[in-house]
Parts: structure tokens; C-alpha cells; sequence
């Protein structure tokens, strides 16, 4: 089978292609760049332009312009052999896109690991203007790595531009909490970024685009996303669980002396911060529930519960940066989830919008729950994991946490009834110092 060499057929990846506002469905280039190819494209029934590698970089940004900027694949180079099996092309817009964790993830979106070996993908980078020459440079590392199923990237610091015709946004940049900022100064600074991306999701992404928010703290700023897109389904919204879970299940593994693979039906409960509950109770080793493996309830209260829930911490002391390389993994773990039937017995865990939920919690928050899917990219909650009294008073814990941070967020959502922040504790977020 021939393959499509990207130096040929990757044109153009560092120009800066400007469009119009108002030219939202085509390309408008720059009066230096020169089009010389529109091409009808099989696999998506769209249309594409290509631009002439013949443009100048130094060319004056003309006014009213705005920065989106196009790397395209000719389609000149294509071989029917290698791209007549795959599906039409997904579009995956990416925030934070120069951030440490995208610099892992996007490699391996583009290699098909993700989403399958039959899927093209566009990549819609968001960064901004402290961003744009890195996202730039990101952008020429995904050109030489050559990777066929990658046949588009653009690159933008406006959300109403880059999350255009998305199915999926993930959701990663989030301003880091700096030396002397309160938690709830956080929840409040980034609650405006995932106020305004939601609202840009909901005027231009696709209407059925899911939505993964990672950037901390990420389920607060993914009911803030969502609350802002009132068109878009709630449930498509998610908050990143699965490191935790990923963590929690290394730790069983390591505990137990079993491959990691053994453990099965972990969940995450609640808020991705100190008070969430690996549950130990309905996880299992070998298809043995976890205390008749591990035989010590009170090393699996009180070493593993603590040690999962303060792991990014930990890490951050030893290393001197937040988890990046397993941030990406689990990312990528959470979308493979998604597209993968589960397996009978097991789950998976990520925060997701508790309305109608058969455990009781408010019916408002993004909580991480047990879920199962068909591989349709939906999920359903599982509804017979048994919660103990243990249990209860530990998700009552981390739900409580998500009040507070909802209260405190309340000018962010429309309709909510009190916008007051209680919060005086200053709990860590997995990640901060
Ligand atoms: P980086 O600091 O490497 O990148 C974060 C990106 O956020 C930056 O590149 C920046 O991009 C963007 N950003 C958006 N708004 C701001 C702002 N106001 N100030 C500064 N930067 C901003 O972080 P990581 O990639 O390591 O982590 C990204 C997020 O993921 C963090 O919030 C982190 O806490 C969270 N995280 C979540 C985990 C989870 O399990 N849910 C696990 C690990 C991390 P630009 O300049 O282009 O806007």
C-alpha cells in the first residue's frame, strides 16, 4: 500500500492564512497567497483549497482579518488505496494546544491510536496570543511526523473560529493557579474561559460535538461550558476522571502484586480534586471484589484513598510539573472508552452530568460516576454499583465541595439561583504545589 509522503502532500503548515469574519464556511486568503487548486474531497464530500506554497510570510496582515491560519493536505497526492476504507473526517478542536499536556496528546491523535487507524482527523489548535508562535512550532512537529490520517490543522486564538463544524473539543487550556491566588479566584478566572468556549460551542461547533473539559477545576468549568450552550445536549459534556481511575488501578495492582490489566470495575466518584473517591468497594482484581484480594480495609481507607486522591501533588513535588505524559494517556483512554463497547463487569469513569442519576446526587453538577458504552461515543451511567456507608459519606463529601464551587460560580451560569462563594478552605487541586 502507498503511502502519502507528507512532505509533499502537507502544504503551507507555518503560513499565515488569514480569513474574513464573514467567510466562515470557505477559505479567504490573503491577497499574497495564491490558490491554485480547489479539489472536491471523496471521503467528505467538502471542498478544499490549497494553498500555493508560493506565499510570503512577511506579507502585512490587512485590517479586519482575523488569526486563523490553515495547514492543508494536498489532495493532489492522495492514494485511493491507503484512503478508501476510512470514514468521513472528524474534526477535533484542541484548547491549550501548547501547553505541556497537548504536546503528548496531539501525536497521538494524529497516529490514529485514538480514535482508529480508519479515522482522518482535523486538528483546530486554540492557543492564543502568548501561544501563537509555540502553536506555530507545534504545528511544524505534526507535519514532520508524517502522519497520513492527519488531513488538516488550523491553528486560531479566537474559540468562535477554531470550535467551527467541531465534534469533538477538548478542552485542556486553563490558567494555573499562581503564588498567592485563592481557589476561589481560580474557579472565577477560569470559569470566564469556559464560559465564553461554551458559548462559542454552542454559535458554531457541530450540533451533536462532545465536549472534554481537563483543564482544572474541571468540573466546575465543565458545568460552567455547558450551562453557557444551551443547544448542545448536557451529556455530551465531560470532565477528565480517568487519570485518577488510571492511578487508582496502578496502585491496586502494585498493592496486590497482580498486572494492572486484572483490575477491572474502578470508578472515580465525584470531583476531580482531594475529596474524590477511588472506590474500592465495587472495584476488583482478578474478578474478586478488591477487599477479598487486599484483606486490609484500613490500608485501602486510609493509604490507597489519600494516595490516589493527592497523587498530581506529589508528583509536582518530585518532578517540579503537573502530570502531562499520563494526562494525555488517560485522555486518550477516556475517548477510546467511548468508542469501545466495555466490557460486561466493568466501567469506566468520567464526570458527567448527574440529572436523572440513580445515586441520589444533586441533579446539577458534573459528578464522576461508573459508566459503561456501546462504542457509539455515548455512555449510560451504571446503576447497580453498591454503596456502602463508607462510601456514602465520601461522596456526600466530594458532592458538597461541588455545591460550594457551583455557589461560587453562579454569576457564570444562567438561571442559577445563588451565586455566593462559601468557599474558605483552600483544597489543592491534583497538579498544584
Ligand atoms: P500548561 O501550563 O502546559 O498549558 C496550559 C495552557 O493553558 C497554556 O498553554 C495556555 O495556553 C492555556 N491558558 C489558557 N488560559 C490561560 C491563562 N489565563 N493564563 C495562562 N495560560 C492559559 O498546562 P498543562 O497542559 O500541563 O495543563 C492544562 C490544564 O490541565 C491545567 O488546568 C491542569 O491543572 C489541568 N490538568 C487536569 C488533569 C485532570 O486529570 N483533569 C490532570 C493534569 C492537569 P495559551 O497561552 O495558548 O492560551
Amino acid at each position: 500500500m502507498q503511502q502519502v509522503a507528507a512532505s509533499t502532500a502537507f502544504i503551507g503548515s507555518a503560513l499565515p492564512l488569514r480569513r474574513a469574519p464573514s467567510n466562515r464556511a470557505g477559505r479567504l486568503p490573503r491577497a499574497s497567497l495564491v490558490c491554485r487548486a480547489q479539489k472536491q474531497d471523496g471521503q467528505t464530500g467538502g471542498k478544499r483549497l490549497v494553498a500555493s506554497s508560493a506565499a510570503t510570510l512577511d506579507a502585512p496582515v490587512e485590517e479586519g482579518y482575523q488569526s486563523v491560519w490553515t495547514a492543508s493536505y494536498d489532495f493532489d497526492n492522495e492514494s485511493p488505496e491507503l484512503t478508501k476504507s476510512w470514514k468521513k473526517t472528524m474534526k477535533v478542536a484542541v484548547t491549550g494546544a501548547a501547553g505541556q499536556i497537548s504536546n503528548h496528546l496531539l501525536f497521538m491523535l494524529a497516529s490514529g491510536e485514538v480514535f482508529g487507524r480508519d479515522q482522518p482527523i482535523q486538528l483546530q489548535l486554540l492557543g492564543s496570543e502568548r501561544s501563537r508562535e509555540a502553536l506555530e512550532g507545534v504545528a511544524m512537529e505534526l507535519e514532520d511526523s508524517l502522519y497520513p490520517l492527519l488531513r488538516e490543522v488550523q491553528l486560531g486564538i479566537d474559540p468562535r473560529q477554531v470550535f467551527e463544524g467541531a465534534d469533538w473539543a477538548l478542552l485542556i487550556g486553563a490558567k494555573p493557579r499562581g503564588p498567592g491566588m485563592e481557589r476561589k479566584d481560580l474557579l472565577d478566572i477560569n470559569g470566564q474561559i469556559f464560559a465564553e468556549q461554551g458559548r462559542a460551542l454552542n454559535d458554531v461547533a457541530s450540533r451533536d460535538c462532545k465536549m472534554l473539559v481537563v483543564g482544572n477545576p474541571c468540573n466546575t468549568n465543565a458545568l460552567i461550558g455547558m450551562a453557557n450552550a444551551p443547544d448542545l445536549p448536557k451529556r455530551n459534556w465531560h470532565a477528565l476522571t480517568r487519570l485518577d481511575e488510571n492511578r487508582a488501578k496502578c496502585q491496586l495492582a502494585l498493592k496486590s502484586g497482580k498486572f494492572y490489566t486484572s483490575v477491572t470495575n474502578m470508578t472515580i466518584w465525584g470531583n476531580h480534586s482531594t475529596t474524590q473517591v477511588p472506590d474500592f468497594v465495587n472495584a476488583k482484581i482478578g474478578g474478586k471484589r478488591v477487599p477479598a484480594v487486599v484483606k486490609d480495609v484500613q490500608w485501602l481507607k486510609e493509604e490507597f484513598t489519600p494516595k490516589v486522591a493527592n497523587r498530581g501533588g506529589a508528583l509536582i513535588k518530585k518532578w517540579g510539573r503537573s502530570s502531562a505524559a499520563s494526562t494525555a494517556v488517560s485522555i486518550a483512554d477516556h475517548l477510546r472508552s467511548l468508542y469501545t463497547p466495555t466490557p460486561p463487569g466493568d466501567c469506566f469513569s468520567t464526570g458527567v452530568y448527574t440529572e436523572g442519576n440513580p445515586y441520589g446526587v444533586d441533579e446539577d453538577l458534573i459528578f464522576s460516576m461508573p459508566c459503561r458504552s456501546d462504542g457509539d461515543g455515548d455512555y449510560e451511567i451504571i446503576d447497580d454499583f453498591v454503596i456502602d456507608d463508607w462510601l456514602q459519606a465520601k461522596i456526600k463529601e466530594t458532592e458538597e465541595e461541588l455545591l460550594k464551587e457551583r455557589d461560587c460560580v453562579g454569576h457564570l451560569i444562567p438561571g442559577a439561583t445563588r451565586a455566593v462563594c462559601m468557599i474558605t478552605e483552600d483544597t489543592m487541586l491534583p497538579g498544584e504545589a
